[in-house]
């Protein structure tokens, strides 16, 4: 039987990903910046929980209500009830916040639909090359893993964005995170900058879809 999908509401990532986001693990995507990684992020948001269903959307960005409300006119207070919004201030307060989130949904007192981690790789990029390098490693390690194993327990889906790197040798946009969190996550996507509103979503790991990739665009309310 194929795994349930949550669809996130922007149609051409939806159809790539064969319906939508699977409920038993992580999606990663990553991509420069202004790739679209949080407009997928807040899409997704939104419809879990203009649905009836709760949002863990752990923020390390500073995501504005405007924009978690674009598009919702009188339904933003139904909307912000069903956000569960933590914005961490470094990585020990990023990896609290995954670990309550994860509690949440564990606890089961109100059903999580989606939990989100905008980015997973803010805090940690900052420990790259600093004596905080290993403790960065192991907390995002902690992260990664609490997630998976909530995601297959509980039947969340689980989003998680990546910062990029520029491999100097061929000039490609690597992932963050190094591979433990290419490897925690079972699908990954890859957001690209074409011109003005228009982005691609490149399908590079699917455990039962192959590569391929689908154009979308930026629109005032979301995406087209
Ligand atoms: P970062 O790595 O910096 O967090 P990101 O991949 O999360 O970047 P997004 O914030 O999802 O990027 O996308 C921002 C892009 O969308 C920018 O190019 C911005 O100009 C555009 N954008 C944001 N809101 C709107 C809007 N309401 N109408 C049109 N374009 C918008
Ligand atoms: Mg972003």
């Amino acid at each position: 039987m194929p795994v349930e999908r949550l669809a996130t509401g922007v149609g051409a990532l939806d159809r790539l990903l064969g319906g939508g986001l699977e409920i038993d693990n992580v999606t990663e995507l990553f991509g420069e910046a202004g790739s679209g990684k949080t407009i997928v992020c807040v899409e997704a948001a939104r419809r879990v929980a203009l649905a009836g269903r709760w949002v863990v959307y752990i923020d390390t960005e500073g995501l504005s209500v405007d924009r978690l409300s674009a598009g919702t006119a009188d339904r933003l207070p139904d909307l912000l009830r069903h956000l569960l919004i933590a914005t961490p201030k470094s990585l020990e307060e990023q990896t609290r916040a995954v670990r309550t989130g994860c509690g949440l949904a564990r606890n089961r007192k109100r059903p999580i639909g989606l939990i989100v981690l905008d980015s997973a790789t803010f805090f940690y990029r900052l420990t790259l090359g600093a004596d905080t390098e290993d403790e960065g490693r192991q907390a995002l390690t902690e992260e990664l893993g609490l997630l998976v194993a909530t995601s297959l327990s509980e039947l969340v889906p689980v989003l998680v964005t990546n910062q990029v790197w520029r491999n100097l040798r061929d000039g490609s946009l690597e992932p963050l995170g190094g591979s433990f969190l290419n490897h925690a996550a079972k699908t990954i996507v890859r957001l690209e900058r074409l011109s003005g509103d228009r982005r691609r979503a490149v399908l590079l790991k699917h455990r039962s879809l192959a590569e391929s990739s689908a154009d979308f665009r930026i629109t005032t309310g979301g995406t087209a």
